[in-house]
């Protein structure tokens, strides 16, 4: 099965994409949200603890916007956290992968795949590409948040251009008519390199 990773900046459409994608039946491993959810896990709490302190914490839980106001902040907090937290994601994928149907190919949806390195150890890799302006208003309308803070989470993130180069397949999300048929020929090309793998 070929191995697929999915990214773009934050408010290109990962989401939406990759739902287009599982509506061809096509296992999804959503790295962010499985980020997301280890963050409850004893293991990195005390991970985090030793390395963050206390100051991150409300009552034994930790205060994701405490620690997303650090990390967005200060590069070397951010690799600190990534540091625990990217090997326990794929750990997570590691064990999905073994209990996934076989599909002509999977799909590894993450924000920073370019960024981590991570692309490398993945068969193809797709880029999403949207207007900055169009990904900021995006961003503030779902999560109800300012121009200011969609700014700083974006500021840590390559710039589309360099990424696109390093992509295999780019999607451009103008819109979500336009966009299906650029996912469907993607699907198309990949079911059939799949069959020559
Ligand atoms: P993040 O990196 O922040 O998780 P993302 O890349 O997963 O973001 P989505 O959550 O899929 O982005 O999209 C951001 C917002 O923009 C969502 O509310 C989504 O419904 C909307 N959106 C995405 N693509 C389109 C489109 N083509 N037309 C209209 N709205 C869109």
């Amino acid at each position: 099965m070929l191995t697929v990773g999915l990214t773009g900046n934050i408010g290109s459409g990962k989401t939406l994409v990759a739902g287009v994608f599982k509506t061809f039946d096509i296992p999804v491993f959503d790295a962010d949200l499985e980020a997301k959810i280890l963050l409850n896990s004893e293991n990195i709490k005390t991970r985090l603890l030793e390395d963050f302190g206390s100051g991150i914490f409300i009552n034994n839980e930790i205060d994701r916007k405490k620690l997303a106001e650090i990390v967005f902040n200060e590069k070397a907090s951010l690799n600190k956290l990534n540091a625990i937290i990217h090997p326990a994601v794929r750990n997570r994928f590691g064990k999905w992968l073994e209990e996934i149907p076989k599909r002509p190919y999977l799909i590894y949806e993450a924000a920073i795949i370019f960024e981590s390195g991570f692309y490398q150890n993945l068969d193809y890799n797709i880029m999403i590409t949207a207007a900055e302006e169009t990904r900021i208003k995006r961003v503030m309308a779902r999560d109800n948040t300012t121009r200011e803070m969609a700014l700083i989470r974006m500021k840590n993130q390559w710039p589309e251009a360099q990424k696109c180069k390093m992509a295999d397949f780019v999607i451009n999300n103008v819109n979500s008519e336009l966009m299906i048929p650029q996912i469907l020929k993607i699907h198309n090309e990949l079911t059939a390199l799949s069959g020559k793998a």
